[in-house]
């Protein structure tokens, strides 16, 4: 059997896991939208795909607790109906399902949010009120009674949410619990609250229910617990009733990124296994965990008894069914980007995947087998063209991809050189071995013409972007390259550099510019040096004394952009504080409310603040994002035959891997 120890069972005493594989909780964005059917499709969907247990996004107990006002919860009856859809869905696809309940305390995004001390989060606009010895009561009861309510809805279990620095953990570290009540001061009265929770729900609903306490094994926030209060915690929830123990990492105002795509892979897993062999329930790690070789690895090397993946059962439902019947390379890879999933989370959009976007539209977005196969060109293998060329053949049409390049890809090409951006090396596997199972006949080196073009029922152009020409007096000198030209080309740039733009692939290239070859993101030890990670056992909290210890920059780059502000501000939700953080880490100056006057020898000549000054650089490497390239689509318009435009081709600006596979996959869906 492939797998042994991702696919054995798990027993867990009432009842036994088909296997160790979880599928954490990830807020959909579905629920608040009350479209339950389609919440149900999403989970039943999973649990067909063979995940061991489900546990859903974030349900609030009470209003307080909620994310932020009207976010999903389960406290009154009349929702219980709703949620009985998700259940039966799951159950009758052979599945079980958890319900995650999540009670954000001060991370609430509402005036009436509540917590043990009347502190503000960084991260949060509002100050919470500090509940009273009545207040922590009722929301103990809360938490209880919606436990109860989800055991009334069919769930198997819930997950009681104790980390990532919501209400719980808030309670855990002294730091944000100020009491001198039986709630607060030594560690003993910090934890009663989880504890608490944990009896009185263990107590409300018999044995036979799984209750998964997530447990913050290292909050990486200054006056985090320390390890040996947090193996305290876990025996005293072992003893309140807890059946599992879920790993959490981090707080969510941490400036240590624990799943972004330049995290290690698997690179929290230690933290669990630290605690492993200290308590009889089984433990679940978790973090970027994303094939089943590193869930195979982790388990077998005794790290944890289950993993838990979230954002890996959005690009691929079939995770576990892939993997347990020999097709792992099918399964498609989560690349970690945060873009579709987290991104929109923090948007209020619903929480989708950039390489799946049929993630949370199951309901609407299918790839039905069509009733008149056509014969279609796909102008272009970068991931607009891929996907198009992917659902359109798995319909049943007959497509032909041409590709001017001697590979396929496109800018993901680019993306995959740059360093902390590895996984898109998989992604770009992937998809070569998705065409290669494909009926897709591939034309690599070959620019379609209109001739060649002429014989096809319909043509779908994705033939991508062109360098923006920024029209810099001075720009065609030898030291001042296009990013094309650094990133494709390895074109060699002198110790000093100016970036000019500052969008997502000026931050790539000053990112490639610092680093010498090295990525932290292949060396798990030199990553924790460059964000002062430390064992918490040393260290509370897991942060280093002295803070983040960065390799020194391979070269000198000052990133520039016109428009006024800091650069950067346009990055993804979740992940642009990583990249600004990054390159200031190697000393990347970032610089807004320039006006390029000229290039000369010896830099780029800016206007600021009423005068002329020089940026000193030995190369300028040009990063003034795209144009549509529609050389060929303008061509073809005069010859009357079927013509789809999609990604760069057909909008550049904002242009990102996301919206065109989105664009490929729902034209080709609808051809
Ligand atoms: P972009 O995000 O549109 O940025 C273009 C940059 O060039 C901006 O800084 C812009 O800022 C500047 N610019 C625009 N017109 C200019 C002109 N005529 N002269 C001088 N400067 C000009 O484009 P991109 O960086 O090429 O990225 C393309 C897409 O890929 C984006 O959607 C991006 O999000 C995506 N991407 C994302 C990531 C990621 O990390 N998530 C990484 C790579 C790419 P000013 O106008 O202020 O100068
Ligand atoms: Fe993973 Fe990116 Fe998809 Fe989110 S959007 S699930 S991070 S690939």
């Amino acid at each position: 059997m492939p797998y042994p120890h991702m696919l054995a069972p798990l027993d867990l005493g009432h009842v036994t896991l088909p296997n160790r594989v979880l599928m954490g909780s990830m807020h959909t964005g579905l629920e608040e939208r009350g479209d339950w059917g389609r919440v149900a499709t999403y989970y039943a969907e999973r649990a067909a795909g063979g995940a061991g247990l489900i546990v859903t996004g974030g349900m609030a107990p009470n209003p307080e607790g909620g994310v932020f006002p009207g976010a999903a919860g389960l406290y009154v009856d009349a929702d219980i109906a709703n949620h009985r859809q998700v259940t039966e869905a799951v159950h009758a696809a052979g599945g079980r399902i958890a319900m995650q309940i999540l009670h954000a305390g001060r991370y609430a995004y509402g005036p009436d949010c509540v917590a043990p001390s009347a502190l503000k989060s960084p991260i949060a606009p509002f100050t919470p009120r500090a509940l009273d010895e009545e207040g922590i009561e009722k929301q103990i009861a809360d938490m209880v009674t919606a436990a109860e309510r989800a055991r009334a809805a069919g769930y198997d279990g819930v997950e009681i949410m104790g980390s990532e620095g919501y209400f719980i953990n808030q309670f855990l570290c002294a730091a944000t619990n100020h009491r001198t009540d039986r709630w607060g001061g030594h560690y003993a009265n910090r934890m009663r609250l989880p504890v608490e929770i944990m009896r009185r729900t263990r107590a409300a609903l018999g044995r036979d229910f799984l209750i998964i306490y997530r447990i913050s094994l290292i909050d990486l926030v200054p006056g985090g617990q320390s390890f040996d209060e947090v193996t305290r915690l876990a025996h005293a929830m072992e003893e309140a009733g807890a059946s599992i123990l879920n790993t959490g990492i981090g707080w969510h105002e941490a400036r240590v990124p624990t799943i972004a795509t330049s995290v290690p892979r698997a690179g929290w897993a230690w933290v669990t296994r630290k605690l492993m062999g200290k308590v009889g329930v089984p433990l679940i790690t978790s973090n970027r965990i994303n094939t089943p070789e590193v869930a195979e690895e982790l388990l077998a090397g005794g790290a944890a008894d289950m993993v838990s993946m979230a954002r890996p059962f959005l690009a691929d439902p079939e995770f576990v069914a892939k993997a347990a019947s020999g097709r792992a390379a099918e399964i498609a890879p989560c690349i970690a980007c945060n873009q579709a999933c987290l991104d929109h989370t923090f948007q209020g959009k619903i929480s989708s995947c950039l390489v799946n976007p049929r993630a949370g539209f199951e309901t609407e977005l299918n790839y039905l087998p069509t009733d008149a196969p056509r014969k279609i060109a796909v102008v272009g293998a970068g991931p607009a063209g891929l996907m198009a060329a992917l659902v359109a053949d798995r319909r049943g049409h007959d497509v032909t991809l041409f590709e001017a390049d001697s590979r396929i890809g496109g800018q993901l090409n680019m993306a995959r050189v740059i360093p902390g951006k590895e996984e898109f090396h998989g992604l770009v596997g992937w998809f070569e071995g998705e065409v290669a199972r494909s009926n897709i006949a591939v034309q690599l080196d070959t620019r379609a013409t209109p001739e060649a073009l002429g014989r096809f029922d319909a043509v779908i152009i994705a033939t991508g972007v062109a360098p923006r020409d920024p029209q810099i007096p001075g720009q065609d000198a030898p030291h001042v390259l296009r990013y094309t030209d650094v990133l494709r080309g390895g074109a060699p740039v002198g110790a000093r550099g100016v970036v000019v733009g500052a969008g997502g692939i000026g931050f790539d290239v000053s990112e490639y510019l610092v680093h010498d070859g090295d990525s932290a993101t292949e060396d798990l030890a030199l990553w924790q040096r460059e964000w002062g990670v430390a064992d918490p056992d040393q260290a509370p909290g897991g942060l280093a004394e002295g803070g983040p210890r960065p390799a020194p920059p391979a070269r000198a780059v000052t990133l520039v952009q016109r428009s006024r502000g800091k650069p950067g501000k346009k990055l993804g939700k979740t992940t642009g504080w990583i990249h600004r953080a990054s390159l200031a880490a190697r000393g990347v100056k970032m610089l807004g409310g320039m006006e390029y006057r000229r290039i000369t020898p010896d830099g780029l000549v800016i206007f600021r603040d009423g005068q002329e000054e020089t940026l000193p650089a030995d190369t300028i490497v040009l990063c003034t994002g795209q144009e549509p390239e529609r050389g060929l689509a303008n061509a073809l318009s005069q010859t009357g035959c079927e013509v789809h435009i999609i990604g760069g081709a057909d909008v550049a600006a904002e242009l990102d891997a996301k919206r065109a596979i989105d664009q490929g996959a729902r034209l080709a869906a609808a051809l």
